[in-house]
């Protein structure tokens, strides 16, 4: 079969199943089979228009698969039928940023992002795979696709958060949003070794979500002040390091305002328009504060330390997979993403599984860390 069944952007608020061409691989590069695969919130920005890709580009950037094909130059590196996984960030590992450290910005702003960006994606039956050597992680035989499916970004991008915040033992960390991305920013506080952990989100479920994950402390924004809350939990100081994980001008100036001189606001939402700092707030530019962003730690390293990390039970992010689909039923699943329906956190699709039945909601399960 040269063909293959994939989700292709067609302009905004238009997606559609189509039959594709295949991908075949060059040197270097590797084609997977697709057996897991979800929907970000960025893909919803996508859709609606707020991020632009071009037309006809297959989207998705969490890829689970098996290998299928290899290009010339990875003998020994890597075997057809071997369970793979690779980052939502594919950096190249040559370029002037990757030599720098910084794999996210490969080639350029946001350049490690190519998966539904400016490559084809993995909501498809097969992804091809850049830089391979620099990206392919091998999955252990005893992890289930479940289980890894949050690694390629949501796991990666939200324990950066707290990474990239320098949390440290004991320190007082505040999550603003406790989406999916927010939810890991807090495991990742936790496993940081986080003193007090505060998570604020006015959704009922996901602030009991946000206590299994490691919050000793939950706000509802729309009951309470959070950044007055945060302060009185704090001696009056702030909280050493906040997360926002939403994107949006209110939780942005919210986590500034929660940090206390000195501390660090660590920036992982997606923003778009201007943003605007209040002078009080940076303490007139004073404060020796840090404000920090980062995309999403890429690339086959990262995505090693990540599968540790679950198969060592150290963390379990089954529980955010709460509905599965088919791939021709994606449509549908990201429909109900997009409204955050039905209870929904993360959608698992499965492309092998061509007409599998939607499976009820999981009793979600412990967090291990
Ligand atoms: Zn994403
Ligand atoms: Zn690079």
């Amino acid at each position: 079969m040269d063909t293959m069944q994939a989700v292709v952007f067609r302009g905004i608020n238009d997606i559609r199943i189509e039959e594709v061409a295949r991908p075949r691989p060059k040197a270097g590069e590797a084609v997977i089979r697709i057996t897991a695969t979800t929907i970000c919130g960025t893909d919803v920005h996508i859709v609606k228009g707020e991020y632009p890709v071009r037309p006809g580009l297959i989207l998705g950037h969490e890829p689970v698969g098996v290998l299928e094909e290899l290009g010339d130059g990875l003998d020994g590196a890597y075997t057809p039928g071997q369970r793979v996984i690779a980052g939502a960030i594919t950096p190249c590992g040559q370029c002037f940023y990757c030599l720098n450290g910084v794999h996210s910005q490969c080639r350029g702003a946001l350049g490690g992002w190519r998966f539904g960006n400016t490559i084809n994606g993995a909501w498809a039956e097969y992804l091809l795979v850049p830089d391979a050597r620099a990206n392919l992680a091998v999955v252990p035989d005893v992890l289930t696709d479940e289980e890894v499916l949050m690694l390629p970004d949501i796991a990666s991008t939200g324990i950066s958060g707290a990474e990239s915040g320098n949390v440290r033992l004991g320190d007082s960390v505040a999550i603003f949003a406790q989406g999916p991305i927010g939810l890991c920013a807090t495991l990742g506080a936790r496993l940081r070794g986080a003193g007090l952990i505060i998570a604020v989100e006015p959704i009922a479920a996901r602030r009991e979500m946000a206590r299994r994950f490691g919050a000793a402390i939950t706000i509802d924004p729309n009951a309470e002040d959070a950044v007055e809350t945060i302060k009185r939990l704090t001696d009056g100081r702030g909280a050493d390091v906040a997360i926002e994980a939403l994107g949006r001008q209110q939780t942005f100036e919210a986590a500034l305002r929660s940090v206390r001189p000195g501390g660090t606001m660590s920036s992982l939402g997606v923003y778009s328009g201007k943003l605007v700092a209040p002078y009080d707030a940076l303490h007139a530019g004073l404060g020796d504060q840090r404000i920090v962003t980062t995309l999403c730690p890429g690339g086959k390293e990262r995505m090693r330390r990540l599968l540790a990390m679950v198969e060592n039970g150290r963390v379990d992010l089954t529980p955010l997979v709460t509905h599965h689909f088919s791939l021709e039923q994606l449509p549908e699943a990201f429909d109900l993403f997009s409204r955050q329906a039905d209870g929904v956190m993360k959608v698992a699709i499965h492309p092998a599984g061509r007409g599998l039945p939607k499976a009820p909601l999981h009793e979600p399960a412990s967090v291990r860390c």
